[in-house]
């Protein structure tokens, strides 16, 4: 994929997960909650699991925040849903290497991995924002972690 591909892309989709946020909505009986911020950009999300058999059942998010942070809470929502806590773990820490890396890890492979998501590739060339991207699959961690423990 080009790159001016890639980066109309980007926005297109970011924008429209931030306009029609998808799993944007509290559930009704939840086995964890996290509350998360990030003070750099002023994101505030909330996270809810429902969880069986170390499986994510349901999940939902609320807060409010720039559209990365929403898009990128719409888009993780989506891809983890089913997942059990495992590969839900996994997502988390390849999402977490697309953007720290070093080295641009290869599109067609993260897209294979994490969908729509992996478009999120394009806020590397703006480190200040990698925090409102990563946000959503840090409140995830936390969440699975205190399912592990409980
Ligand atoms: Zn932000």
């Amino acid at each position: 994929m080009s790159l001016r591909r890639l980066n109309t892309l980007y926005k297109a989709v970011i924008l429209d997960h931030y306009q029609k946020p998808r799993h944007c909505h509290k559930l009704t009986d939840p086995t964890s909650k996290v509350d998360i911020y990030n003070p750099s950009c002023g994101d505030v999300l909330h996270i809810e699991l429902k969880t069986e058999d170390e499986k994510i059942k349901e999940i939902g998010f609320t807060g409010e925040g720039c559209a990365i942070s929403m898009a990128s809470a719409s888009m993780m929502c989506e891809k983890v849903e089913g997942f059990n806590f495992s590969e839900a773990m996994d997502l988390h820490d390849v999402f977490q290497e697309m953007l720290i890396a070093e080295e641009e890890p290869e599109q067609s492979d993260l897209e294979e991995k994490l969908g729509e998501a992996s478009l999120l590739v394009g806020v590397r060339q703006f480190p200040a924002r990698v925090k409102c991207a990563t946000l959503a699959w840090q409140a995830l961690a936390q969440a699975l972690t205190k399912e592990g423990e409980s």
